[in-house]
């Protein structure tokens, strides 16, 4: 994806107190909540962060954890949160790469990954960097606790297919799949949208999702 630069984003990416500015803070957040047997949620990718915002938001018992890998578009999440009259305790952001992902997260330290939109690398000899690879679903199963969930979004068939091809020899089972999201009453009770999909669902692309578990 081609990004324009935002003049001044690092410094507001650095300096923000929305933000994880090292693997030991993110520790020390983490272990609190676990001795409180608390939940801990994590988007990759999360883009300006509507989702992740809304979902802190809306749970405000669960910790929620944007990643995003450019600070040009993580920047727009910041401005949201320094707008906000009282922005969610709940939710903090980080700026990596999710190849890092060992470097923040300590072994099974996060409950559930969403993965919304990823880039799709269209290029066959680009599969690895496809967020919902099975390169990229080892890694993530590190973090993961026993039992962990990811689940998927995108309105991109080619790497949905993909998607359902890689996540059983990476240790996954499926929980639940569909390729009209927003046409399944059940899941639209509580489906968050993103930025992204409500782009495209708005286009008529039907979105397609899926729920994998760590076994
Ligand atoms: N989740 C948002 C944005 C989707 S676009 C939405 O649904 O609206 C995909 C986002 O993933 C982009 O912002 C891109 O910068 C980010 N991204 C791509 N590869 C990444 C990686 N390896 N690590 C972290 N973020 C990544």
């Amino acid at each position: 994806m081609r990004l324009k630069h935002v003049k001044g984003s690092e410094e507001a990416v650095n300096s923000s107190s929305f933000v994880f500015h090292s693997p030991e803070e993110i520790k020390i957040k983490l272990d609190e909540i676990k001795d409180r047997r608390g939940t801990v949620c994590l988007e990759i990718g999360m883009g300006k962060g509507r989702f992740i915002i809304d979902n802190a938001l809306l749970y405000p018992d669960i910790f929620f954890i944007g990643m995003e890998m450019y600070e040009s578009v993580m920047v727009k999440a910041i401005n949201r949160l320094n707008a906000m009259e009282e922005p969610p305790l709940n939710l903090m952001l980080l700026r990596a790469d999710a190849a890092d992902i060992r470097t923040f997260f300590p072994e099974e330290s996060i409950d559930k990954i969403f993965l919304n939109f990823s880039d799709p690398w269209p290029k066959n000899r680009h599969a690895k960097r496809r967020l919902p690879s099975g390169h990229f679903l080892s890694l993530f199963s590190h973090v993961l606790k026993p039992e962990g969930i990811i689940e998927f979004k995108t309105d991109n068939r080619d790497l949905f297919d993909f998607a359902m091809r890689e996540f059983e020899p990476a240790g996954f089972a499926l929980l639940y799949h569909t390729c009209d999201l927003h046409s399944d009453e059940e899941q639209m009770k509580t489906n968050i949208c993103t930025e992204y999909e409500e782009k495209f669902s708005s286009k008529g692309h039907p979105i397609c999702k899926y729920i994998i578990k760590k076994i």
